[in-house]
């Protein structure tokens, strides 16, 4: 139920709640019925027993009945009765009228009986569609009622309630089941005579008014009637609510896909009915390049992308027949989504794949865009229960790492390479943190020179490693690594502590010869808790100039960023410590994002630098355009992997500020780089440079 139509359904409720309770109070709900309106009742007519002489006069409204008691008897009875059937006689008994609605009979006779004896019996039967046996002793009860009218033409009410079974009434039934009494059937009907009937006199009734009035229901029943419909709405409504809120918890607001939670939840109740013949597949569905569209068209035009892209998947599935029902999208984050599909054959995967593959590359119109996009699928597939589902997703995003890593746009089935590789990255994770705990890391320190004097005027701090373990495996390759196994963090802090125990212990040189010293950090720490705080701590423990810090974090590392990372980036810089946009060119900054990034410089990456040998045009003049750029929003530029004297001329020619290089100098140990730093000599190729 939308908020919409619940505010209508309880506005309509207390519109009725009040307009009954008012129709109650202006008597919408009163009955009334008038016993001497022809119209109403069956017939009236008058009896008495053989020793009156009894006369009804019907003329005009008031019919009056004269009773003439000639001589007393043992049975004196004279009266005139108003049946309220329309019974075919009294033998049928199945149109009885119904008098329970009614609640009094207003009664307003004229009479003339003896003095001493004013009493009026009035005499009432319901209808009971329970009296269907003619001799049941039930169908013979007879409600009596004395009355005693105080004055003649006044309007007595006399409630219902109090007409009962008088006892000599059941005596006399009991005690005679005769013909007699058989008479008497479930005919409503309503009897009026004078009570005691002994004397001999001109006993005479004149009934001026006789209606039965009610109501169809009274005022605390309806109030009961109306909490018990608040009660009611209150409950559809907290029970209404409840169900959205489990749904809200296991969907995905903005694609209405489920979530990780509302896939898992489906997960189990599936696994549990999984037989031997039953299949489990996932497919790791990731937009290639989502990042960009982010970037160009701006945050809606990516969400409605996302809405469109789950539009495509879903059709895409269930136009795929016999996988019918049994499948799930699910989004897990930001481009990523995970299809669980059960019962899906071996040869159904590869068509499926692919379908979805082309399905997504049509162009998607947004509202303010066309864009063409394609996506990359892992898949795991499996005939076996699987122990734990998220083994099974785990593997399917290793897959999906793979088809992205293979040229994106295409799909690969979690296999044994992957496998093998996957054991590999495992083992290579436990060699680190061996070798991590056996303290086995040490740093060396690249220079980074000013492009004009080739002076010193930062080192950049690389992490290398004595363990066997990790012989001949670089930091590029086990850095990521370290970054997937969450070791990353701890070896992070490490390299900055160590960085700054070193220049603590080399004061006195760094204020002669002061450098910055530049630190690689994981991207990751600009979305762990802790980082800013630790990296202050340390600053202040070792007393150390936030502006000698610098710290680079990859561009591609960006891709992902979201207000935290840029707000962790802003305490940073908040520190005085400065930063460096690593392997600039390598990701997607378009430039005009760069003002959102605080950072301080752009390290250009050396594949730009290695392409000015192969006078790639194109990149070289991306690479000018990145220097001019760079200059026009200020920030200073270095690059990365001079390894020719025609690339730091071209550099310096084309005012990049610093360089760093194979050409000035490898990575170096302390030891050496303190050498340098007291020679004061520029960094060329006629100095002295280590090798
Ligand atoms: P990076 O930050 O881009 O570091 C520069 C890499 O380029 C270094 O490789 C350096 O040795 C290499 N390099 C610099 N100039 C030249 C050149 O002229 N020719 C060639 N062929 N290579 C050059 P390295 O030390 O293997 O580091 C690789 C990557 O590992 C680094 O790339 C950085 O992203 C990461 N890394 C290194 N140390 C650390 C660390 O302490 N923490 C973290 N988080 N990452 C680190
Ligand atoms: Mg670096
Ligand atoms: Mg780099």
């Amino acid at each position: 139920m939308t908020s919409f139509v619940r505010n209508w359904v309880i506005l309509c409720l207390l519109v009725f709640s009040v307009g009954w309770l008012l129709a109650h109070r202006l008597d919408a709900f009163k009955l009334e019925l008038d016993l001497l309106d022809s119209a109403n009742h069956y017939s009236l007519y008058a009896e008495s027993s053989s020793n009156i002489e009894h006369t009804l006069i019907t003329e005009g409204i008031s019919p009056k009945l004269k009773c003439r008691v000639q001589h007393n008897a043992e049975e004196n009875y004279c009266a005139l009765t108003i049946l309220l059937s329309e019974a075919d006689g009294f033998t049928n008994l199945e149109n009885g009228k119904d008098l329970s609605i009614y609640q009094t009979l207003d009664l307003d006779i004229d009479y003339s009986t003896p003095p001493g004896n004013p009493n009026i019996r009035v005499s009432f039967r319901n209808y009971n569609s329970d009296y269907t046996k003619f001799n049941d002793y039930t169908s013979l009860k007879y409600n009596t009622f004395a009355f005693e009218p105080q004055f003649n033409n006044s309007t007595s009410a006399i409630p219902l309630s109090t007409f009962s079974v008088e006892d000599w009434w059941l005596e006399k039934f009991k005690n005679s089941k005769s013909a007699m009494y058989n008479e008497f059937d479930n005919i409503a009907f309503i009897e009026i005579f004078p009570n005691e009937i002994s004397e001999i006199y001109d006993y005479e009734i004149t009934v001026n008014r006789m209606i039965l009035r009610g109501e169809t229901i009274n005022e605390t029943n309806l109030l009961i009637a109306i909490l018990a419909l608040w009660l009611l709405l209150i409950i559809a409504l907290v029970y209404q609510n409840t169900v959205n809120l489990k749904k809200m918890a296991i969907t995905d607001v903005l694609t209405g896909c489920i979530n990780r939670r509302g896939l898992t939840l489906w997960i189990d109740k599936k696994l549990f009915n999984f037989y031997l013949r039953d299949s489990l597949c996932v497919f790791y569905v990731d937009i290639d390049d989502f990042k960009k569209i982010n970037d160009i068209y701006g945050h809606n035009a990516g969400d409605q992308l996302l809405c469109e892209f789950t539009q495509i998947v879903h059709e895409t599935i269930t136009s795929y027949t016999s996988v019918g029902q049994s499948y799930r999208l699910c989004r897990l984050a930001g481009d990523e989504f995970v299809i669980a599909l059960f019962d899906l054959t071996e040869e159904e995967i590869q068509p499926l794949a692919k379908h979805l593959i082309s399905a997504v590359t049509v162009p998607i119109q947004l509202d303010t865009c066309v864009v063409k996009i394609s996506t990359s699928i892992g898949i795991n597939y499996t005939e076996k229960k699987p122990e734990k589902f998220q083994d099974l997703i785990d593997r399917a995003d290793m897959a999906m790492y793979y088809a992205k890593k293979h040229g994106k746009n295409q799909y690969k089935r979690f296999d044994k390479t992957i496998a093998n590789d996957l054991f590999y990255r495992q083992k290579l994770s436990e060699k680190i943190k061996l070798a991590f705990d056996k303290r086995e890391f040490h740093l060396n320190f690249m220079p980074i020179c000013d492009s004009k004097t080739l002076h010193i005027t930062k080192v950049e701090v690389l992490l290398r490693t004595v363990s066997e373990n990790l012989e001949g495996i670089g930091p590029d390759v086990y850095i990521p690594i370290a970054e997937e196994y969450n070791l990353i963090h701890d070896i992070d802090m490490w390299v900055i502590e160590k960085t700054l125990q070193t220049i603590k212990q080399n004061t006195q040189l760094l204020s002669n010869s002061p450098v910055v010293f530049c630190i690689n950090i994981s991207a990751l720490e600009l979305h762990h808790d802790q980082f800013v705080t630790k990296l202050e701590i340390l600053l202040r423990r070792y007393e150390i100039a936030p502006d000698l810090v610098e710290l680079e974090i990859t561009e591609t590392s960006l891709v992902d960023t979201n207000s935290r990372s840029i707000d962790t980036l802003m305490a940073i810089r908040k520190l005085g410590v400065g930063l460096a946009l690593d392997d600039f060119g390598t990701g997607y900054t378009a430039f005009s994002q760069l003002t959102n990034y605080p950072v301080d410089c752009l390290k250009i990456d050396r594949s730009f630098i290695r392409d000015l040998d192969t006078q790639n045009e194109i990149q070289v003049t991306m690479l000018k355009a990145v220097l001019s750029i760079a200059k026009a929003y200020k920030l200073e530029t270095i690059a990365e992997g001079i390894e020719t004297q025609e690339q730091l001329d071209f550099l310096r020619d084309n005012a990049c500020h610093l360089v760093q290089g194979y050409l000035l100098s490898k990575p170096i140990e302390f030891s050496s780089l303190v050498t340098l730093l007291k020679s004061k000599k520029p960094l060329d190729q006629n100095t002295t440079k280590p090798a």
